[in-house]
């Protein structure tokens, strides 16, 4: 981890205990200053709440903190495990935990229930529709594999969802009278998404170095890299399904009222 060779040791900046809890995978070590009191008093002692999904609700909830952290026996300053504890404001049956090693200046969480992907699951089941079950699957695996620190694998998902969705771009585009199928075969993939724009989301055409990020992350970068990179491309990716979501909406909407203004032109007409 040690890139930097300068004399000034070097920390990482801490995620929130929000972000810790919630979207960061498990044994992702973050560096701490360990002469420092209490480095990480903010998450040991974190009074606030979290808001996520709640397996017992069947729905999103806020979380609230339940006492003191607790530790293990015997715990030593430098080598040292805690569990946070939160339960849920409708029902303080369901609750949810989360624990934390500090070892030698790192800090990882190395387990919790329910899972990353336990809570991001329910989540993406809207995209579903717009995905479907082979690309509902993928999503939810690549997901769960960096919930588990497996960052490569995670973005190959991430990398198929994403070639899925140029694909069906491509069908649609290929009923077009102009469209030039060697000429897209041909092309890189920017080039490809700035052919199909009038079929993909907008944030799609305007981010289309994604692909490439991905790409790279599956041939160049560590695990470590891709899971650090891994949020920021799983936004990107659920931007793309989002506004595929608002067009399916809008369509269905439109063709309805379509429906509904020719069956009302017709009943006035018949008066
Ligand atoms: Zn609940």
């Amino acid at each position: 981890m040690a890139e930097n060779k300068s004399e000034k040791p070097v920390f990482d900046p801490l995620p929130s205990p929000q972000e810790f809890c919630l979207t960061v995978p498990l044994y992702e070590g973050f560096r701490y200053n360990k002469d420092a009191s209490n480095p990480f008093f903010g998450l040991e002692h974190f009074k606030g709440s979290l808001d996520c999904y709640c397996h017992g609700c069947g729905r999103h909830t806020v979380f609230n903190r339940m006492g003191e952290p607790k530790y293990q026996e015997h715990h030593h300053r430098s080598n040292y495990i805690f569990v946070l504890w939160f339960s849920c404001s409708r029902d303080r049956n369901h609750q949810a935990c989360f624990i934390f090693h500090s070892h030698e200046g790192v800090i990882q969480k190395i387990g919790q229930n329910p899972s990353l992907a336990d809570l991001a699951i329910p989540d993406l089941e809207k995209y579903r529709p717009v995905l479907g079950d082979e690309g509902f699957r993928e999503l939810t695996r690549a997901v769960g594999l960096a919930s588990h620190g497996v960052g490569v694998g995670a973005f190959v998902y991430l990398r198929r969802i994403f070639e899925a969705l140029i694909e069906k771009a491509r069908q649609q585009a290929a009923t077009e009278q102009d469209w030039d199928e060697r000429a897209f075969e041909n092309a890189r993939m920017d080039e490809k998404i700035a052919m199909l724009k009038q079929h993909l989301p907008k944030f799609l055409v305007e981010n289309r170095s994604l692909y490439g990020i991905m790409s790279v992350g599956v041939h160049t970068l560590s695990e470590a890299k891709c899971l650090d990179a891994f949020p920021v491309v799983r936004v990107g990716i659920e931007l793309i399904l989002d506004e595929h979501l608002e067009r399916h909406a809008r369509e269905k909407k439109i063709a309805a009222a379509t429906k509904g203004i020719s069956a009302l032109g017709a009943a006035l007409k018949e008066k």
